[in-house]
């Protein structure tokens, strides 16, 4: 259950993956923001892993074979950005069952955090760009009985084009994705709404954006949770971002989201998506500000919201 504060959240740090030395992939981003995060006073938990029936509601079945076997091809192995292993296997389990339980603690609480996940470039039988599993499409497949409609708010620098691909044919899961428009994927697959913004975006213009999008999607199409990707490689200096947000105004951007949903009575899930400025600390920095301003959001919104509608209590 969440704390009475909201500062709460899972986390697959008990999983470990070690990568080859030299990989580009910032592992420890994930420790490293766990560690910071308990030592100012959040309570958490251990990322439950996702089941293989879970994951079936968003892959094929010979992806999931080839994947638990390791016996992805080498073109494959090339895609996803990292090697096979049995150990990727159990993180990325993780990594997928941390979403789902942040989506269903979200559903009684009004918010639910994962230190983790956001893989937003799954397909149904492919992984790639350092994404296995499509932590959101299962987990918002998984709790469907709990909450038909959801939205997922992918506000990562890089196209969701994994999530947009696999809710392309589903009705009730409704995509939203702000990126680089020159940026990784090179081939994007259309979302429900898509913002496709140049280099070099900064705060003003960014955040006049979430501003009007987001309030407009929750009216719109009305979800009954929104699953929010909140990758931090929008900061000014990221090694792949290509856009100038400064970091209040990534804090800014996550307050912005939070408040809207709150105000809205729709319960929010964070996933935590990319993040790889050259100075790990500025990208661990920039989620620990981001949550604190989710938690304080929560506190401050979902109260209210609880009462006057008929959203989940809080906990
Ligand atoms: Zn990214």
């Amino acid at each position: 259950m969440a704390s009475a504060t909201g500062r709460s959240a899972f986390t697959p740090r008990h999983v470990e993956l070690s990568l080859p030395p030299g990989h580009r992939f910032p592992m420890t981003k994930y420790d490293r923001l766990a560690d910071r995060l308990e030592r100012d006073g959040w309570s958490l938990q251990r990322s439950p892993a996702a089941s293989w029936r879970q994951l079936a509601l968003a892959h094929s079945l010979p992806y999931l074979r080839a994947v638990r076997a390791c016996r992805l091809d080498s073109a494959a192995e090339r895609r996803l950005g990292f090697p096979q292993s049995p150990a990727l296997v159990r993180r990325s389990l993780a990594s997928t069952g941390g979403t789902v339980a942040a989506l269903a603690q979200a559903l009684r609480c009004g918010l639910g955090v994962h230190l983790a996940g956001g893989t937003h470039h799954a397909f149904a039988g492919s992984g790639e760009g350092f994404c296995l599993f499509n932590d959101l499409v299962v987990a918002a497949r998984a709790l469907r009985a709990r909450a038909r409609r959801v939205l997922v708010i992918d506000l990562d620098v890089h196209q969701g084009n994994g999530t947009a691909a696999l809710a392309a044919d589903d009705r009730e899961l409704v995509t939203y994705s702000v990126h680089g428009a020159r940026n990784y994927p090179f081939r994007k697959v259309p979302s429900d709404l898509d913002r496709a913004l140049p280099d070099g975006v900064d705060d003003d213009g960014y955040l006049a954006l979430i501003a009007h999008d987001v309030p407009w999607l929750l009216r719109r199409y009305a979800p009954d949770a929104v699953l929010y990707q909140a990758g931090v490689d929008v900061l000014d200096g990221d090694r792949y971002g290509r856009m100038g947000l400064s970091p209040q105004g990534v804090q800014a951007r996550d307050a912005l989201v939070a408040r809207a949903c709150f105000a809205a009575g729709v319960p929010l899930a964070y996933a935590l998506g990319g993040g790889y400025h050259p100075d790990l600390g500025v990208t661990v920095e920039a989620h620990r500000r981001g949550l604190e301003a989710i938690a304080a959001a929560w506190r401050e919104g979902w109260t209210v919201a609880a009462a006057l509608t008929d959203a989940p209590g809080v906990c």
